[in-house]
């Protein structure tokens, strides 16, 4: 049996219990948003004790060697036993600071944000940050949809209007001040992939990171074809539709198709079946093509499984579910890989 100290009190986990379950049951608040092991909103630091390496899936090397972990996947064995040390994240160095520099309106209920890039700061564009709002500690994950030349950091907000981050990102005064924790996610362009098809696939915002991977691998000098899908209800949704038709006027291996729900999303026809008819159903075999995969988490999570069953590898398929608080999931991204 697996027992943690945190903070002053020792728990004992349960059979099949998460670490993050172990303290909710007992009364502890710590942050949570996805549980799923995405979004990495629950990271706590073990100082010892055994961690299972799954639950430190998609940190990066700094944060491994530090004892980061995410306690929602954290599962440690029934029959191991041992007490794991536990803090809340405290390292000096894990954030960066940072402030708000520009904004401009993609379309109506999506902006994008400029934050601008701290000195050192190194990312690969289409993996994410958390923003961390000063005033009170409120954080979020985003993805960077530019190139690491600039300097400063772009995001593509949608506005939600209930939320508590996306209107304050997209309404706060300019030089408002903000951290950043990370960045995470293997959604980006992979060298020594040159010559192989890219499948690139965004419902909504999940653009941000797949724009990301597009100029990275053209930038790169891509070989390859490049099909990139980008889906929304309506066709007022679809946004930076001229930077793509100019990429791909330039070109001669990359494909965009906008796709946009018939009656505006009201008929029958949903997200992923529009995305799947478009970019799925009209193939043989997806063995040997590089997929990505970015938005709404329930399309990303069944277009992953299709992907799959359609023969791509499954370390071939970079998946990124935007999933936030009670994210609706229907395939359980953990049953499909990430
Ligand atoms: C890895 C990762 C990368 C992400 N990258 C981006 C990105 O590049 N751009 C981006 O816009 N978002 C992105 N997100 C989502 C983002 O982190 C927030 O969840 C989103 O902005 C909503 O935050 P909020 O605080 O405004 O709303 P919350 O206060 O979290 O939510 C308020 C209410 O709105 C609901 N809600 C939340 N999101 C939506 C939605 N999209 N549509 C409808 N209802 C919703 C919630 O369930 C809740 O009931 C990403 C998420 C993850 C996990």
């Amino acid at each position: 049996m697996t027992s943690i100290r945190f903070e002053g009190h020792r728990y004992e986990l349960a059979s099949g219990e998460s670490v993050l379950e172990c303290l909710e049951r007992n009364g502890r608040e710590t942050a949570s948003r996805c549980r799923t092991g995405v979004c990495q909103s629950c990271l706590l630091k073990c100082r010892s004790g055994d961690i299972p390496t799954k639950s430190q899936h998609g940190l990066k090397a700094s944060w491994l060697q530090a004892g980061y972990f995410l306690p929602c996947v954290c599962r440690p064995d029934a029959s191991a036993a041992g007490t794991l040390d536990l803090v809340r994240p405290d390292d000096v160095g894990l954030d960066v600071t940072s402030r708000i520099v520009a904004r401009r309106t993609l379309v109506d209920g999506i902006v994008e944000v400029h934050v601008a890039k701290p000195e050192g700061f190194e990312f690969l564009p289409g993996q994410f940050v958390h923003l961390i709002r000063e005033e009170d500690e409120l954080s979020r994950p985003y993805s960077i949809a530019n190139q690491p030349d600039e300097d400063c950091l772009r995001f593509h907000v949608r506005i939600v209007p209930t939320g508590a981050m996306s209107p304050w990102l997209a309404s706060a005064p300019l030089d408002s001040p903000l951290r950043l924790r990370g960045p995470s996610g293997d959604c980006c362009y992979q060298s020594g992939t040159s010559q192989e098809e890219l499948l690139l696939i965004a419902t909504g915002t999940g653009l941000a990171p797949i724009f990301g991977v597009l100029e990275a691998a053209l930038h790169a000098g891509h070989q390859g074809p490049i099909q990139l899908y980008h889906g929304a209800a309506r066709r007022g949704d679809l946004y930076l539709k001229e930077e793509l038709q100019r990429l791909e006027e330039s070109h001669s291996n990359l494909s965009i198709h906008p796709c946009v729900l018939p009656d505006g999303g009201r008929g029958e026809m949903s997200l992923t079946q529009m995305l799947s008819d478009a970019a799925l159903s009209g193939r043989t075999s997806l063995k040997g093509v590089r997929v990505y995969l970015a938005g709404n988490p329930d399309t990303v999570s069944r277009l992953k499984k299709q992907a799959y069953l359609a023969g791509a590898d499954l370390s071939s398929i970079h998946a990124d579910p935007f999933l936030g608080s009670g994210s609706a999931v229907t395939t359980p991204v953990s049953a499909t890989a990430r």
